[in-house]
């Protein structure tokens, strides 16, 4: 994809701007290290934002660490506790997070100009830091409200680093070194995002084997207890009491995330055969089948318990799609409520805004299209692409907070 591609969505002036910033940083090495290629929000951003930063004439790279089972067990269990979760944490679960960061710490390439570490998985690789270059931890998740114990012990290797990036001003922690504040993006020309055909769209619903024959309401996401698909069905049965309706719950598991299969079979149970619950599972989905998927639906949900940033509700809006989203993490910077969508407290509130909106679909239509507005003007990988762009300039100054 080329930056010249987006012109139409975006505009000429922003084309420009981001060619000017890149071209102060060309032939700059920035490494992205992560812990996963597939699943979950940051690999999809990064899947798309190396190559546009390669096209930009930066050396752009992306390396992921290399986990057991246990690794990821240890560092879902600091996920969860990051998001202020209860998880029983031992010694040797931190020791076996030291130990798969400094075995990984050996066989990586340190040597970017530039290292972009992406969340709490490979923080503590920043012990290289004598390598050289500067050092960026870019925290996906919301942090500001964490289970103490964690986050002392990852704070020591976060005060490590030469700056930190949060998605929001919200999700962030008192830190002693320079902050900036990016909230993350869709990439409108993506399988994911990209305008579908009708006949693509029919096509795609075909396979997946879910009829049109009433409204469809979805959840796109991993099978995780934060996004609460138990309570998803449970309002999905109260909205049902008064509006005939599919639901679809659709999600692929992440390499990094241990506990999908769990959340997976207790979903199964709470649906207990309900022909008009689909739920799709495994990594069988192509981009283009939950692009699909999301534009065949009436209403998408997101009833997170606690998320990051929720690129989830960024495609639905994207789609021109009317939203009910809990106001939790980031998703009250996208869904601002009765504007660009509803957000809702709880399962009764989150039934309610469906029906409300299954009600009226002039009231529905509006909010999505005020929705991909607000997605085009804030969430869309161009501006984020800048803002990266901005941040890597700024790195050698000295400001504290930088509000992008
Ligand atoms: N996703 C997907 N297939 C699935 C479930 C999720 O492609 O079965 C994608 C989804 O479209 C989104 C990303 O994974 O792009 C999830 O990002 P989000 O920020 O919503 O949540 P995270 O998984 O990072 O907590």
């Amino acid at each position: 994809m080329k930056l010249i591609d987006y012109e139409p969505i975006v505009g000429k002036s922003t084309i420009e701007e981001i060619r000017m910033l890149a071209s102060k940083l060309e032939g700059r090495e920035v490494v992205n290290v992560n812990s996963t290629y597939v699943g979950g929000g940051v690999a999809e951003i990064l899947n798309r934002m190396v190559p546009i930063l390669q096209g930009l004439g930066i050396d752009a790279r992306w390396n992921v660490i290399k986990g057991n089972p246990a690794f990821f067990e240890v560092t879902k269990k600091f996920h969860n506790a990051l998001h202020g979760r209860k998880e029983s944490i031992s010694d040797d679960d931190f020791a076996l997070f030291l130990d798969i960061n400094r075995k990984n710490m050996a066989e990586m390439d340190f040597h970017g100009q530039i290292m972009f570490i992406h969340d709490p998985q490979p923080s503590a690789l920043i012990e290289k830091k004598g390598a050289g270059g500067k050092w960026i931890w870019r925290c996906h998740i919301d942090v500001s409200n964490p289970d103490e114990r964690v986050w002392r012990f990852l704070e020591r290797f976060v005060i490590q680093y030469d700056a930190t990036v949060f998605s929001a001003p919200a999700f962030s922690r008192p830190l002693p070194i320079r902050q900036f504040l990016i909230s993350p993006s869709i990439d409108p020309l993506s399988d994911k995002n990209k305008e579908l055909s009708k006949q693509q769209i029919d096509a795609a619903m075909e396979r997946l084997g879910i009829p049109r024959d009433k409204p469809i309401i979805t959840q796109v996401s991993r099978f995780d207890y934060m996004k609460d698909p138990v309570g998803v069905i449970t309002a999905f049965e109260m909205v049902r009491r008064s509006v005939d309706a599919r639901l679809v719950l659709v999600g692929g598991g992440a390499t990094d995330d241990p506990e999908g299969e769990k959340v997976l079979a207790q979903v199964k149970e709470r649906a207990n055969g309900n022909p008009d619950i689909h739920i799709i599972s495994g990594q069988a989905r192509t981009d283009i089948e939950i692009n699909a998927l999301q534009r065949a639906s009436t209403v998408i949900v997101q009833k997170s318990l606690k998320e990051g940033f929720a690129l989830t509700v960024s495609e639905a809006l994207w789609k021109g799609k009317p939203v009910v989203a809990s106001c939790v993490g980031g998703i009250p910077l996208q869904v601002k409520h009765k504007l660009t969508g509803l957000l809702s407290h709880g399962i009764e509130g989150t039934a309610y805004g469906i029906r409300q909106l299954l009600a009226n679909p002039d009231y529905a239509r509006w909010l999505g299209e005020n929705g991909r507005e607000h997605v085009r003007h804030n969430f869309l990988i161009t501006r984020h692409v800048r803002d990266y762009l901005l941040l890597f300039i700024n790195l050698d100054h000295t400001e504290d907070v930088i509000h992008l």
